[in-house]
């Protein structure tokens, strides 16, 4: 059986899933009980990859326990890159958290001596500034992520 059939949830090539009342008796895919003509019943249908099609029902609680199981399988994961409203939340220990904002002071005070390094027409000295940068932000990914005006 291929994962779209097993994960209702996870239907890719579905045609969908719908709700109502049951017509004629089924047999729910979960308990796997009888759901009798007149009550609540989840259907879906769809297609397999290989091309064959299916129908599938469930008893309303039923979709909503196996939903729930599937979800409890598949937890929520904040994307990086997109932390959502205000701040990103690092997952840092206290000792990363000064680390990252002493690499933060120090990345800003780079900055300032490239500015420097630029006006002296100091290029190897400018080039030495900018390998340290990129080690800064080599350290910076273990510790939340790369800023992304570091990046600028
Ligand atoms: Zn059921």
């Amino acid at each position: 059986m291929t994962n779209s059939i097993t994960n209702p949830t996870n239907l890719k090539t579905s045609f969908g899933t719908w709700g109502r009342w049951a017509k004629r008796v089924g047999i729910c895919k979960e308990c796997p009980e009888p759901i009798e003509k007149g009550t609540e019943i989840i259907m879906s249908a769809g297609r397999t990859p290989e091309g064959y099609s299916y129908r599938n029902s469930w008893h309303l609680e039923c979709w909503v326990k196996q939903l729930r199981r599937y979800l409890a399988e598949h937890p929520y994961i904040i994307k990086p890159g997109h932390p959502g409203k205000g701040r990103p939340s690092f997952n840092l220990t206290g000792e990363q958290r000064l680390c990252r904002r002493a690499l933060i002071t120090k990345f800003s005070r780079l900055g300032d001596k490239k500015r420097e390094a630029v006006d002296l027409g100091l290029m190897v000295k400018l080039e030495s500034l900018q390998q340290e940068g990129r080690e800064m932000m080599a350290a910076m990914k273990d510790l939340g992520g790369v800023p992304k005006s570091w990046l600028m």
